[in-house]
């Protein structure tokens, strides 16, 4: 399907058209597995509202790897928490739709997560089952008074009729399938006693355990040593290709995008600066924001003791967020008097890519 035909998804933010990712997934052309369009949740406080996710996009499909990243604060992880409907007090999703497809009575069903209650049935079934959870800290997510083998007992039986027996045998298969040593060891214990990477793996255990076809982990290797990163990313895509899973891999490091994902969502104050397939976003990046980013990396061309080009300025305050387009006050292609003016809308540029920049036309 070539780009112009996808148009018809492009986000309108300011006619409110129906928005869906302009891009589709590498090469696949299956309807998606979760749509997310247009997406806005904000939080109301005493000092004024923070718009933490401002028109979000994306489609993720069967066995596609998703990356979402950007610099702190940009709204990547607020996404992910609006998706399995735990944001907290004072925020809200605002607007937009979540749409899940579910195989239910034989057919294809599309349900729009925004319409269900956070804490009901139908959402506690999905958040766990059909969408699973991996933290970057698994001890937030581990309770430090139950053994690894209680909580994962409880996950699996909460999503399947098995009894206690066999949810035990299947959480002691799913330890020894993540490479967790001594599984039925490891199965007794509490998260306390395993080391950072042991508990990460029981965690991603844990998560299989509820049998997810979409997978979100949110910077799932950021508080471990560049060994045990490594394994658990290796595990991580040994996971997603035997149980052709959706993975929305959220993360701040471009080398995670370009080793793990098919395609990436770049984020900046909420809005996707720019999106498409990982290989076209690294080669030849059209967002302003992109480029910077990817300058500031170290390459092993780089001159030695040469200063890595840093992105001016820095983000800006949520309560004081510019007016216009929200990188331009750090850009060096900003163009005053139409880049200060409206936020951009998020457009296709090129065969397979979408930005929201002025630079490419747009109103
Ligand atoms: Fe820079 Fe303007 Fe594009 Fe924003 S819209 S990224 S300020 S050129």
């Amino acid at each position: 399907m070539a780009i112009q035909d996808r148009v018809r998804f492009v986000t309108d933010r300011s006619s409110g058209k129906d928005p869906v990712s302009p891009w589709g997934p590498s090469g696949l052309e299956q309807a998606p597995l979760l749509s997310v369009r247009n997406l806005k949740t904000h939080f109301f406080t005493r000092e004024g509202v923070v718009e933490a996710v401002n028109g979000v996009t994306f489609d993720l499909h069967p066995g596609q790897t998703l990356g979402l990243v950007g610099e702190s604060g940009c709204g990547k992880t607020v996404t992910a928490l609006s998706i399995l409907r735990i944001v907290d007090k004072p925020g809200r999703i605002v607007e937009g739709e979540i749409l899940l497809s579910q195989v239910r009575n034989g057919g294809w069903d599309v349900i729009d997560l925004t319409q269900l209650k956070p804490r009901g049935r139908e959402m506690r079934a999905i958040r766990g089952g059909d969408i699973g959870l991996i933290f970057q800290e698994p001890m937030t997510a581990l309770s430090p008074v139950h053994t690894i083998g209680n909580q994962m007992v409880e996950t699996i039986r909460l999503h399947s009729t098995v009894s206690k027996a066999e949810a035990r045998e299947t959480a002691i298969d799913l330890l020894r399938s993540v490479g967790v040593p001594r599984a039925d060891g490891v199965f007794d214990q509490y998260a306390q006693q395993l080391s950072g990477g042991l508990r990460q793996r029981a965690l991603i255990a844990m998560t299989l355990g509820g049998n997810p076809e979409v997978l979100i982990a949110d910077e799932p290797t950021t508080a471990l040593d560049v060994t045990t990163q490594a394994q658990i990313l290796d595990l991580l895509r040994d996971v997603q290709e035997e149980r052709d899973m959706a993975v929305i891999m959220i993360t701040h490091d471009l080398g995670v995008i370009a080793e793990m994902c098919d395609d990436v969502v770049v984020m900046y104050l909420g809005i996707v600066a720019e999106q498409g397939p990982v290989d076209d976003i690294f080669h030849a990046p059209k967002h302003p924001y992109t480029r910077a980013l990817l300058r500031s990396i170290p390459s092993v061309d780089s001159e030695p003791r040469v200063k890595l080009p840093a992105i001016a300025g820095s983000i800006p305050h949520p309560y004081n967020r510019p007016t216009g387009c929200p990188f331009h006050p750090r850009c060096v292609e900003s163009m005053p008097g139409v880049c200060d003016q409206g936020i951009p809308e998020l457009q296709p540029v090129g065969e397979r890519q979408a930005a929201s920049c002025y630079l490419y036309g747009g109103t």
